[in-house]
């Protein structure tokens, strides 16, 4: 059976945690969308531009794989776009309780539509977009946490919002 699956977030910027989960649900499934969320409450150190731009880089190789944005509701983008499941990567315990959450409220919304929890990977379990831009800011090495082709890039991104800020 043909199954697509839609790994959501807001990927500001994408780590390697986010990659790994990505390319095992590329193994699991027949089509993954990787969904950028556009997100007015919350002000993103990259723009969605950039983001799609890293994540189309860093997912070149992957034939299965797409790269979108989308606004509002994902339970409604996954029924537009045909979804038949949501993969997350679960870090922490402290993941738990708001994707359960979340998980819960998509299938309220939308009852075809399933979660499905990936276990992050031992080398990955601490990582997060956060961590990687406050490492990046403070002028620390980032290159085990981001995707090779791309960490230049972040470092000069964000070293060049630092310096506006000084
Ligand atoms: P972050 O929490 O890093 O800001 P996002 O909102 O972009 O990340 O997260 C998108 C998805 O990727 C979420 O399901 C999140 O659990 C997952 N994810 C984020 N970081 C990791 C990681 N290090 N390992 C596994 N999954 C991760």
């Amino acid at each position: 059976m043909n199954k697509t699956v839609i790994c959501p977030g807001s990927f500001d910027p994408v780590t390697l945690g986010h990659l790994d989960i990505i390319k095992r649900a590329a193994t699991m499934f027949d089509r993954v969308i990787v969904g950028v969320l556009v997100n007015s409450s919350k002000t993103p150190c990259f723009s969605i531009e950039e983001r799609i731009e890293f994540l189309k880089e860093v997912t070149k190789d992957m034939e299965n794989v797409e790269v979108v944005s989308f606004a509002g509701l994902l339970a409604e983008y996954c029924r537009q776009r045909n979804v038949d499941a949501i993969v997350k990567g679960l870090r922490a315990v402290s993941d738990f309780e708001y994707e359960f959450q979340m998980a819960i409220t998509n299938k309220k919304l939308n009852p075809h539509l399933e979660t499905i929890f990936l276990m992050a990977d031992s080398d990955s379990m601490y990582l997060s977009s956060s961590m990687v831009k406050e490492v990046a800011s403070m002028g620390g090495d980032i290159s085990n946490f981001v995707p090779q082709c791309i960490c230049s890039r972040i470092e000069k991104r964000i070293a060049k919002l630092q310096n506006k800020e000084d």
